[in-house]
Parts: C-alpha cells; structure tokens; sequence
C-alpha cells in the first residue's frame, strides 16, 4: 500500500461483493483508486479475500457508462447483438433532462393507456439502503401496485420465508463470527471459502482450536473440508431425507433439549409423530450417507453446549428450498441452539447489500422491515409517513413471475436498476425473448449488460465507491459508505437518478441527501432504532436490533423469545419432495450451479477487473475425472451440455470435488450462461428457482 506520499486521499467504505461486508480503506491517487486494503471492521477485522484486495479496478474500466443513451429508432431488432465496437447503431447519446423526460414519458403513457400494473421494477442489491428503500418506494407510490423485486428471490427467498414462518424473523439470529463461542458448526449447501472467504477464514480458525465442524455438501468441498471433522457429500437434492434421518435420531434417542422446547417453541408434538418415520437405515440410500454417520452427526450436534448451523444457496435454490430450511431451523430449535452465544442460524446472504435491500422492503409482499402488505396497520403507517399513497393490498409479483407477465405481454414496461435478468433469470432464453416484447425498459447500470442491450433507455450510473449511504451485511451490521471518487463523465449517483425520474412521474419528493432518506426509513423501521447517521458516521457501523444509543447492537438475537406469537419459535413438519425433474436416458447427469472464488454473480464487475479476469478467464464447468474418462474428454476440452430448455458448449476441468454423475456450471460467463439450461421451476413458498438441480445430457465436442 505504501505510505501517504503514494496516494493523494483515503476514505472508508465497504467491500462491494459479498454479504461478509469487509470494511475497506481505499486509497486514491490522480482521480483513480490506486489500492484498497482491510481495515479493522466488525465483520472482516482487518482481512479481505481477493476478490475484495484486488477486484476494486473495475469501476475504471473503459466500458463503463458515462453518458445516458436512448435507442435509436432505425436501432436493429433488440438482442445480445450490442458490443463496444457498434453501440451507436443502437443506441444515441443523449442529455440527462433528455434521458429523464423519455424514460419518464414511457412509463406515465403505460400507465395512462394500460394502467400502473403494466409496469414493473427490479431493484438491486448492489445499491444503498436508501437507493433500495426510495426505488421500491416510487413503484409503490408512482404505479399503484407492489411488482417490485430483487435478487434476493434468487438466492435466499425460501431461507427467509422459512425463518419469517418459524422464528419471526427473516435475518440471521447469530452473526458468523459468533462461531469463535461454538462447540460444533454445520456448514450445509454452502461453499465459503469460494464465497464467503472471510467469514470461512473464521470457520478455519474454530477448527484449528478443536471445534467440530460438519460440511454437508453434494460437492466435496475442498477448501473446507481439511478442516472438517465430518464430510458428507450426499446426493443433491435430498436435503429433507438426510436432515430428517438426523433429528430422528435426535429424537428416537431423546438427546433434544426438553427444556428450550417447553420453553421457547410449538408444534414439537406433531413434530416428533413426523420425524418418527425418518430413520437413518430408512434415508440412508436415498441420501447416500451410511446410517453410522448419520448418527455420529446427530449425537454431535445435539450434544454440544454450543453449535451453530450456516447454510447457502445449495440449500435455498430448490423446490424444496424452504423445507430445506425449515429443517434447519427444526434441528436448531430441538437442540436449543438458538439465543444464546456461539449458537444460531445463519443463512450466508450473497451480495454486499441484500440483507439491507430486502429489509428496506424491495420485496414484493412486504414492505421496509418485512412488514406485511396485507395488513391494514402497515398500510394505515405508509399512508402517513407517504404523506397518503395507498399502498396496494395484493401482494406484488416476485422476479420469475414479472418476466413470465412481460413475456406473455401483460406487462409492458420495466425500470431495472442494477439488475441482470438476461443473465440471472433462469431458463435464461425465456427471460431474454421477454426484455425484447418489452414497449418500454429504463435500464439504469454502470455496465452496458446484457439486460441493458435490450432497453429503450440508459441511464449510467455509480458504483459503490462512488456513492455515500449505508449497506447492512449478512450478520445485520449496518455500515456507512463514503463517497471515495466522483462517478465517470456524467454518471449519477444511484438515489438522485431516482429521485429525478420520480418526480418526472409525478411524485412530490424532495431529498437532497441519503441522510434525508435515511430519517424516513427510521419512521416505519423498528430495526433502525437507536442507528443514527451521525452514529453510522462516526461509528463505522451499527449492528440492529440495537438497545440504545451507546449500544453496538446483539451479534445474538431471541434469547428471551421469538417475535412469533407467544413468543415461541415453530416446529414446521418437511416431507421428501423430489426436484421438479430428475436425470432419465436422454439426460442422464445432474447439473448444479454456483460461483467461483474470482467471480462475482453475472460478471460484470470481475470480468471487468484486471487480475480477477486474469486468474480466472474462461468459461468452465467441472466433472469429476472418472466421468471425464467415460466420455473420452482430456481436460481443457469442450463438452456440449444440453438440458430440457438449451444447449452450450464450455471448457471442461477435472475436479474430484464434483460427483461423478454430477456437473458444476458457474453463472458468471455470457458467452456459456449457466441459466440457458437451468430449471424455472419454483418453491411455491419462497418462489426461488430450482437452479441447482437439473437433468442434463454431456457430450464430447467432438474435432478437438
Ligand atoms: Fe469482499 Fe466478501 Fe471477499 Fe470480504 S469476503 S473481501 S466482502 S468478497
């Protein structure tokens, strides 16, 4: 890093990848950010990942967007068809007064002629609390209606329709450092060494000073598992059997906590009935984990003074993905391993700021602090503080059910803010022939994405170190952003983009700064009592439920009850449901999908970072050696993968991680988009798709 003669300023702000939220300091010298390194924060204690050490150079790319852009009328037809080189064939430079009035004058027509529901909005996690709270705000407000969603409905939706049901509270109850308190941890469907690397830093640590930790995961896990004490790589999918088959054994052999249950729950009787037919013998080839081990893990963690369960999107991205979680939840709350220190529930959020996004109320069903759309209370409270915008009853569509209403034409225009949904979506094709019958969509991004080469008009905006607000990480700490340079050209900032557009639609509002925004959001949100600005200023970060002015917050949350009825967490009996399709003749291999260490979700930032793209820059997918073998591929060649919705082509790795009837496709490449082939099969309660199972057909490319 050097000393102050190498840099000419330094702020504070926060690391703009994962929910870990490690605190940065970066250093900027001649207008652009020389370094960044890791500071003292709460969540990262001086560490980051290379992703956070080496990922900041992106937001200096020359394809970042620096003048609003509008589609040209003799534009070709709307496709991927968008690169660098012909962008003014589609799309002409325009004025910010032009960009706003045409993004403007677009939606105030659908909603004249086709009335506000025609319209739609996707916020982004990747913005401030107070860009998400004022995003999801306009749509409430200006279209009548509660159509508006964000990536949280892809990654941990049924995590948190499941922790809604059954302790009160979508947000994780303990924060993952508490595991240095824990006796055991489970980490199950989750990948963080990749993913999380920092809070994995924090797992290691537990291990190498005697705790036992337990790695359920379809794929082997090499980074955690050298410091497992258990690993077991189960079949994918049957998440529910194996989970169930341990708290039969928890409950057959009365090793669960009597007291806490009497204490603290309801529903253990019926519970205990259900749980009864799972026996180990019974899951155990379903599952394919011995009987032995399975008990061997329950007595574990059932036995512990401590433990803690860490969960991922392998959890969350099924059919089945909030039973998956309820099952979690069940194991913890037999065990007693709620309340108190180094015992909890954390399902790790992905994004840097999708805690906070979700908790401002960028989710269709609830608004800011989860609070429900259909109860005449909350919309009695937003009728005030929205100075007496009727919020709408019905709750609002989620992501996949927005894109299959513009694909079959009854919405016809979108405001997406730093979203990418001809990436993200599943059965991604689907998605794109939508954005393309869309009469109207105002993309606002730093990028020209995928989703943008479909819009009628850009609007170029900011990236995280180009902005001041607050973003909250996966263990509920609220932190402070500062603005460390300007944004390119004549990019905005995020919230006054949106500001701007409201008022043009009509909207009385009058914000001059995210402060101001802020002191709103504290009106309608308990979580934010006692957090201040100037406390976030000066404090760096505040973690919520916060009991005073003074307070840091509780790392541990519901040590004297649940914010349910009576106080008491729920029981919520799962059954084994199969994935919505399984491996036949003609696709005979199961595909799953996830992330890699260097990239980021659909790879516009990290493929746009230097080293990031230079560690890692093809397009992969993984199978295990034997499977490679079998289909007479060496690794470095292609195979043709091929599923029910599409079909690509892709670089091959051996990695002994990956079952052999198993392969794994990171999402983070256009030119091979994982979801081209994923499933859009649904969780009919937390409405997640079913990206990590799929059937899947593999072919050698053959003329290598
Ligand atoms: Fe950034 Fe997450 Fe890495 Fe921390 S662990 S540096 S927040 S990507």
């Amino acid at each position: 890093v050097g000393d102050s003669k190498d840099f000419d300023s330094e702020a504070k702000s926060v690391c703009p990848f994962c929910g870990v939220g490690c605190q940065v300091s970066v250093k900027v010298k001649d207008g652009k950010v020389k370094s960044v390194e890791g500071i003292n924060g709460p969540s990262n204690e001086g560490r980051l990942c290379v992703k956070g050490r080496f990922g900041f150079d992106y937001i200096h790319h020359p394809h970042r967007l620096t003048k609003p852009l509008i589609r040209r009328d003799d534009a070709p037809e709307k496709g991927l068809n968008v690169d660098l080189d012909n962008i003014g064939l589609h799309f002409r430079e325009a004025s910010w007064d032009e960009a706003l009035d045409f993004s403007a004058r677009g939606m105030v027509d659908l909603r004249s002629f086709y009335g506000g529901e025609s319209i739609a909005g996707f916020g982004s996690a990747k913005c401030t609390n107070e860009e998400a709270y004022l995003f999801q705000k306009l749509i409430r407000q200006g279209f009548k209606h509660n159509n508006v969603d964000h990536c949280t409905r892809l990654c941990h939706a049924s995590s948190v329709a499941a922790l809604q049901e059954n302790v009160g509270s979508g947000a994780v109850t303990a924060s993952f450092n508490e595991i240095e308190n824990a006796d055991v941890a489970i980490v199950i469907g989750a990948n963080p060494t990749e993913n999380h690397p920092v809070a994995a830093t924090f797992f290691k640590q537990f291990a190498k000073r005697g705790g036992k930790l337990i790695v359920i995961d379809p794929r082997r896990q090499t980074g955690l598992k050298r410091h497992a004490t258990h690993m077991l790589q189960f079949r994918p999918g049957t998440d529910v059997a194996l989970l169930n088959a341990i708290m039969n054994v928890i409950v057959e052999e009365k090793l669960y906590d009597r007291q806490y249950i009497e204490g603290f729950t309801e529903g253990f009787f019926e519970f205990r009935e259900h749980i009864r037919a799972f026996t180990p013998e019974r899951m155990s080839d379903l599952c394919g984990i011995s009987p032995e081990m399975i008990r061997d893990v329950a007595r574990e963690f059932a036995t512990a003074q401590r433990g803690m369960i860490f969960w991922g999107m392998g959890i969350s991205q099924h059919i089945h993905g909030t039973d998956n979680s309820r099952c979690l939840i069940s194991l913890a709350l037999l065990c007693g391993h709620v309340g108190r220190p180094g015992t909890g529930l954390h399902p790790l959020r992905g994004q840097n700021n999708v805690q906070g996004a979700s908790d401002a109320g960028l989710i269709p069903h609830v608004m800011p602090d989860y609070q429900s759309v259909t109860d005449g209370s909350v919309r009695d409270l937003f009728r005030h503080i929205w100075l007496g915008t009727e919020i709408q009853e019905k709750p609002g569509l989620t992501v996949v059910e927005i894109m299959d209403r513009v694909y079959r034409g009854s919405i016809r225009g979108m405001y997406v803010l730093g979203e990418n949904p001809a990436m993200s979506d599943p059965d991604v094709e689907h998605a794109r022939k939508a954005l393309a019958h869309l009469d109207h969509l105002v993309v606002q991004d730093i990028f020209l994405t995928e989703t943008a080469m479909f819009a009628d008009v850009i609007l170029p905006a900011s990236a995280l170190p180009e902005k001041t607000g607050t973003v909250t990480n996966t263990n509920r700490t609220v932190q402070m952003v500062q603005q460390v340079l300007p944004p390119p050209g004549e990019a905005r900032e995020d919230w006054k983009i949106v500001v701007d557009l409201a008022r043009r639609i009509g909207l009385d509002w009058d914000y001059d700064h995210p402060r101001e925004v802020f002191d709103e959001m504290k009106m309608s949100m308990r979580s934010l009592h006692h957090i201040t600005w100037t406390r976030l200023k000066n404090e760096g970060a505040v973690t919520y439920p916060c009991k005073g002015p003074e307070d840091p917050g509780q790392s541990v949350v519901f040590g004297d009850g649940f914010p349910r009825r009576a106080g008491r967490a729920q029981f919520t009996p799962a059954r084994v449901t199969p994935p919505a399709e399984m491996p036949d003749d003609k696709f005979p291999m199961i595909l799953t999908t996830g992330r890699q260490l260097e990239h980021w979700h659909t790879g516009s930032m990290t493929r746009r970072a230097t080293v990031l793209d230079a560690v890692e820059p093809e397009a992969n997918c993984s199978m295990h050696p034997s499977t490679l073998r079998q289909l007479g591929v060496a690794p470095g060649e292609h195979v043709r993968l091929t599923t029910r919705r599409g079909t690509l082509e892709i670089m091959a790795r051996a990695d002994r991680a990956v079952a052999p009837d198993m392969v794994f496709l990171p999402f983070a490449y256009v030119e091979a988009a994982a979801n081209i082939l994923t499933n859009p099969a649904l969780d009919p309660w937390g409405k997640i798709p079913e990206f990590k199972y799929s059937a899947v057909r593999v072919e050698k490319v053959e003329g290598e």
